[in-house]
């Protein structure tokens, strides 16, 4: 434990040794907030950190935040991450310059570039340090938020970060605000799986076909539009559809379409909490449950709140 809190000394050491502050104090610090007063270690840090930049009067935009990896990361840390950009999607504001995904060996984080920020555009597949960037949490999720007083420094550096889907697995809250009219009872073609309208494959052409039922749409969390896609799978749990009653409500009421217009009325404009990984261009849910109508009326205060 002892060389624990020397290294963790040694660390807000490198950030503050231009200013005349002693490592033993740093370390006596710790010491006494964690061994004495037994508080989490990130807790301490940040704690020296603040009575350090008061004490000596240090301008915050002057120092350099500790690097931390993402898997250490809590809400409410003033830190640097060096990581890979893995995934950006389309920000839903004006107020939002980029969000996306960033990922280290350690695990992956949500993160956003305000506009006010005014950095330079970070690249998908690129890997940078992100310094002095602070962290916060919104609807269960953690992010990483880079402001004006942040730094974003592109490195020549391959992060080995893990590609598979699951480690861009995220869950986050939000409306229901679109169903897309290709949702519902759908036709795929019997060869390759895409959606075949009218038993026409876009690749194939008038092929055999087989039913499905599926739902695309959008769910808004506040910040960022999400293309959503869920299968049949998922709307089994969510609102007790399956393939079969999908069939059978098409069949008792002369029209396919009927089905979509169930998962409208059953689905548009709830707040769902929602699991998957995203891509690019769409978040693939892999379970969804509506959201308790109390946690969904506060969420609609605080967007109130932000307009
Ligand atoms: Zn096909």
């Amino acid at each position: 434990m002892i060389e624990k809190i020397e290294d963790l000394a040694e660390r807000i050491y490198e950030t503050f040794k231009d200013y005349g502050v002693k490592k033993k104090e740093i370390a006596e610090r710790l010491r006494l907030l964690i061994l004495e007063f037994k508080v989490p270690e990130n807790e301490a840090m940040n704690t020296v950190t603040n009575y350090l930049v008061r004490e000596y009067k240090i301008p915050r935009e002057r120092l350099r935040a500790p690097l931390t990896k993402i898997a250490d990361l809590k809400s409410k840390q003033w830190v640097s991450v060096k990581a890979k950009v893995v995934t950006l999607w389309e920000p839903s504001s004006p107020a939002i310059a980029q969000t996306g995904i960033i990922a280290d060996e350690s695990g992956s984080v949500r993160f956003i570039i305000w506009t006010k920020s005014e950095k330079p555009e970070v690249k998908e597949g690129s890997s940078y340090i992100f310094r002095n960037v602070v962290t916060d949490e919104f609807a269960g999720n953690l992010r990483v938020i880079i402001t004006r007083t942040s730094d974003i420094e592109e490195i020549n550096e391959e992060i080995a970060v893990k590609v598979d889907p699951k480690s861009k697995a995220t869950s986050f809250v939000g409306a229901l605000v679109a169903v897309h009219q290709n949702s519902g009872l759908v036709q795929r073609c019997s060869e390759c799986g895409r959606i075949a309208k009218g038993g026409n494959c876009p690749v194939h052409g008038k092929v055999n076909w087989y039913d499905d039922l599926r739902l695309r749409g959008v769910i808004d969390d506040g910040e960022t539009t999400y293309e959503i896609i869920a299968d049949s799978k998922v709307l089994k749990e969510l609102i007790d559809m399956d393939l079969e009653k999908a069939k059978d409500l098409a069949q008792k009421s002369l029209d396919r379409g009927a089905v979509l217009a169930e998962l409208k009325k059953k689905l548009l404009g709830r707040y769902l909490v929602v699991e998957g990984s995203a891509d690019l261009r769409f978040f693939r849910v892999s379970r969804a449950e509506f959201l308790k109508p109390e946690v969904a009326s506060e969420i609609d205060k605080i967007l109130e709140e932000i307009k």
